[in-house]
């Protein structure tokens, strides 16, 4: 489960949630922690399985309130991934990302330029747009929230033994092989 999709669903569908976290996200900034708990919280419930979370928590609130909401589960955190890319390549990652807005399929300029013949899984023609958050001066605000509100993280849980550093600057399938092995306690 990705945080950042389940608001761009929110937003694309216009709701009052969609709506107040669209301005934050179009900026770069995060959005309010209270809104982003409610909305883990409202899908995390008794048996639910193995589950990974993407982009959740970005914050040291929302790192505590998932302890809180584990807890009630019963379910222990097993991992905590962290892909290890430099701003320079971060920058250079984003800026050329475009997205189908039927399948949500990425392609980059540069990395996996569009195909003209290739099919989109949702509606055989992608539509592409670049995220309002791709753009330079949001890119540069994302990062600096990164470094002020979820940089801190590492050190939580480092201390907890619970951090997998990966090298994020490695092939795709390199990057693959390790998550997976990460993830099954290797
Ligand atoms: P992502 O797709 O993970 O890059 O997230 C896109 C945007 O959604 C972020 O720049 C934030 O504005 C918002 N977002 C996603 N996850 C969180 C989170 N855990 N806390 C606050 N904002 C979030």
């Amino acid at each position: 489960m990705a945080t950042g999709d389940l608001l761009r669903e929110a937003v694309a569908k216009g709701t009052e949630l969609g709506r107040e976290a669209k301005r934050y996200m179009d900026a770069g900034d995060l959005v309010p922690d209270a809104v982003v708990i409610g909305m883990i919280r409202e899908r995390l419930s008794p048996g639910a399985g193995n589950f990974l979370l993407d982009g959740f928590p970005r914050t040291l609130p929302q790192a505590q309130a998932l302890d809180e909401m584990l807890r009630e589960l019963d379910a222990p955190l097993d991992a905590v991934l962290s892909l290890d890319v430099s701003r320079q390549e971060l920058v250079r990652r984003l800026a050329g990302r475009w997205i189908c807005r039927n399948c949500g399929r990425s392609w980059h300029e540069v990395f996996a330029p569009h195909q003209r013949d290739a099919t989109c899984a949702a509606t055989g023609e992608c539509d592409l747009y670049q995220r309002a958050d791709d753009r330079a001066e949001a890119v540069e605000n994302r990062l600096s929230v990164y470094e002020a509100s979820t940089a801190p993280l590492i050190d939580y849980y480092t201390a907890r033994g619970l951090l997998r550093a990966i090298n994020g600057e490695q092939s795709q399938d390199e990057v693959y092989v390790q998550i997976t092995s990460a993830v099954a306690g290797n």
